[in-house]
């Protein structure tokens, strides 16, 4: 019979299992034991809404065999099997998940670090050519008559062709590899080895794994003892001997799983390189009684803002599995957290629908909500450099979901928040700066900024130096939007610094500027009319110390603002979007002591020095300027 090939991608990764280093082969047993539970929850899953599954829960079960002199492993499982097509679509081509996601990680991170990627995540299926030099699966499909063989000795091909099979579910036959100088294979024809790697890799699989041993019984002999009693003997019956311990770790108590055990519960459940940076366990009882593991991950997946991610936690009832992404459990603004509820409260034939506007979600969900952000908390006082570590990787989301429906969660988010601080050179929360407030100081000040260096430097800021008073660079995007969202912190408000009062002028300062801008009513109204349409008002400012001039707004839209929303090409709104720009000079600069001159005697000497100030107003903004040619041509004519 001719022999189909693999895809050549599935071929690049069985060449890899087939020469893989030692002590990654161990890890085929957990792969396949871990399908074996998968299809087992299906056909399970099934059983509640089906009534034609005649199954009860206590028969499913995974079956290892060894055998070492004819060098076969094989794993069985009462599951929901597979079909001729699913043989071919799951086993023939790299579209399943665990050797897809495995060649998405190897495309990433590029040939070098291959092998590490197969110990820490496993490949699935194939990975059974770790050890074997050939692999039959027998399989019958839930509700199919027909069972298929499917066989391959590697890279090679493989074949499918019907058989025999009375029962359905699927049995993983695996011819082990002859021993070689690098590995020795018959280390795994043994039960005590299978044994403990189940221990080690598949002790929480929630199904019984089962191997042949024999058990003792007591029999009667049928002989009587002096006093008419029964003689009994003990004889050994063959008998299964279920080898994992079936708890599941959110079941157990909390000193007893470790750390490691935890974290590779999350990375093989969840599919991350790296341990999560904090593990949330919740035993609660009341409204709800429920059990939760909730794993804050340190790093975004790469996915994690394309429409691709998943979000949700597993939900368990009993044990069983009964939705595995389950959305309506847990905040939108800390969807990025993994992990599982189990609550015997949830019925277990539940449907989506109705799941969805239960009352008991509700309660989990609002209760999840306060232990995942006291954890936070934690981190950030405590840990504070994981704390950095996850804001870099999910601070952009944290800032959305604090502007998301009129900021409805500001109040639960304020404190995750962190901005970079003119002092301490780092983010910082708001609590930190409020702290730190000398006691007259009235506002929070911030500047929204696209670099620190830009922000040192701008004229407004400054004053608000001078007074020693510490300074948030706003460097992302969404952070004005944040800022306008919160409005204030414990009831002070925050100051943007190129836009608002500064409240540091005195009631005289005002009186004098207001007296000095009549005077010089006549040069303001020149200059506006000189830049026409490019500004709404020009007028004196009272923040600019050494500076000559900057740009600031009126109105609801700023300039970094306008800058956000001008990216949006395509979207004519956002480019209808700008801010009132307003010049403001500086009364006790040289510079407008000289434009004032001109204005006297030179209208057109005024007009460039007008223009002049103007752009290098938009260049300490940080803005592009109309006609840089122009700008440079009005220099050059002041040579
Ligand atoms: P993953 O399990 O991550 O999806 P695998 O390569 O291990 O990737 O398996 C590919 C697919 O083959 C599975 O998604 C499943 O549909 C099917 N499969 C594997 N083993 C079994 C099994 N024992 N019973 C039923 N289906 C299976």
């Amino acid at each position: 019979m001719a022999k189909k090939q693999f895809k050549t991608e599935s071929k690049r990764i069985l060449d890899l299992m087939i020469n893989s280093i030692y002590t990654h082969q161990e890890i085929f047993l957990r792969e396949l034991i871990s399908n074996a539970s998968d299809a087992i929850d299906k056909l399970c899953y099934l059983s509640l809404t089906d009534d034609n599954v005649k199954m009860e829960r206590s028969d499913f079960k995974i079956k290892l065999g060894v055998s070492e002199e004819e060098r076969i492993i094989s794993v069985s499982d009462n599951g929901i099997g597979m079909t001729k097509e699913d043989l071919e679509k799951n086993l023939g081509v790299i579209a399943s998940s665990g050797s897809l996601r495995f060649k998405n990680e190897m495309d990433k991170t590029g040939d070098a670090s291959e092998l590490d990627i197969i110990g820490q995540f496993g490949v699935g299926f194939y990975s059974a050519f770790m050890v074997s030099d050939k692999v039959t699966v027998i399989t019958k499909a839930y509700g199919s008559e027909t069972a298929y063989k499917w066989e391959s000795e590697g890279t090679d091909g493989y074949t499918i062709t019907e058989c025999e099979k009375d029962s359905v579910g699927t049995d993983i036959i695996m011819n082990i590899k002859e021993d070689v100088e690098e590995s020795e294979y018959t280390r795994f024809l043994n039960e005590m080895s299978i044994g403990q790697l189940v221990k080690k890799y598949s002790d929480f699989i929630r199904w019984p794994i089962v191997m042949d041993g024999i058990q003792y019984e007591e029999v009667e002999t049928g002989e009587l003892d002096e006093d008419g009693n029964p003689i009994m003997t003990t004889v050994e019956v063959p008998a299964e001997e279920t080898i994992n311990s079936m708890v599941p770790i959110w079941q157990l108590p909390r000193d007893e799983v470790s750390k490691e055990e935890s974290d590779e519960f999350y990375q093989n459940t969840f599919y991350d390189y790296a341990p999560p940076i904090s593990t949330i366990r919740v035993n609660a009882e009341g409204q709800v009684t429920y059990k939760a593991m909730i794993f804050i991950p340190g790093r975004a997946p790469s996915n994690f803002f394309s429409d691709q991610f998943e979000d949700g936690l597993q939900l368990y009832s009993s044990g069983v599995m009964v939705m595995d992404r389950c959305k309506d459990v847990i905040p939108e603004c800390f969807r990025f957290v993994r992990g599982i509820v189990d609550s015997l409260d949830f019925p277990l034939n539940i449907s989506r629908e109705t799941l969805q506007h239960s009352r008991q979600l509700k309660i989990i969900s609002n209760n999840l909500e306060k232990k995942i952000k006291n954890e936070l908390i934690r981190l950030m006082d405590e840990e504070a450099e994981e704390y950095d570590k996850f804001y870099e990787s999910f601070g952009t989301h944290l800032k959305y979901a604090l502007c998301a429906n009129y900021g409805e969660k500001k109040e639960l988010l304020r404190d995750l928040m962190m901005f970079y601080s003119s002092r301490e050179k780092e983010l910082i929360p708001l609590r930190e700066y409020k702290e730190k407030m000398p006691e007259e100081q009235k506002f929070i000040y911030y500047v929204c900024t696209s670099s620190v260096l830009q922000a040192e430097n701008l004229p407004q800021a400054e004053q608000v130096r001078d007074h020693g008073y510490e300074i948030l660079y706003m460097l992302d995007d969404e952070d004005e939007f944040v800022i306008r969202a919160l409005k204030e912190h414990e009831g002070i408000a925050f100051c943007n610094i190129t836009t608002d009062d500064l409240g540091l002028e005195t009631e005289e300062d005002k009186t004098q500027t207001e007296k000095q801008e009549e005077e010089n009513r006549e040069l303001l109204d020149f200059v506006k009319e000189t830049l026409g349409e490019s500004v709404s008002d020009v007028k004196l400012s009272t923040k600019l110390k050494t500076h000559p001039v900057y740009l600031t707004t009126e109105g609801d839209v700023s300039i970094e603002m306008e800058k956000y929303f001008s990216v949006m090409k395509n979207n004519e709104m956002a480019q209808g979007i700008k801010a009132q720009r307003v010049l403001e000079l500086n009364a006790s600069h040289e510079a407008f002591k000289s434009l004032s001159e001109a204005f006297e005697s030179d209208k057109e000497k005024a007009k460039l020095l007008s223009k002049l100030l103007h752009s290098q107003a938009l260049l300490i903004a940080g803005l592009p300027l109309e006609n840089p040619s122009e700008y440079t041509e009005l220099v050059c004519s002041l040579f």
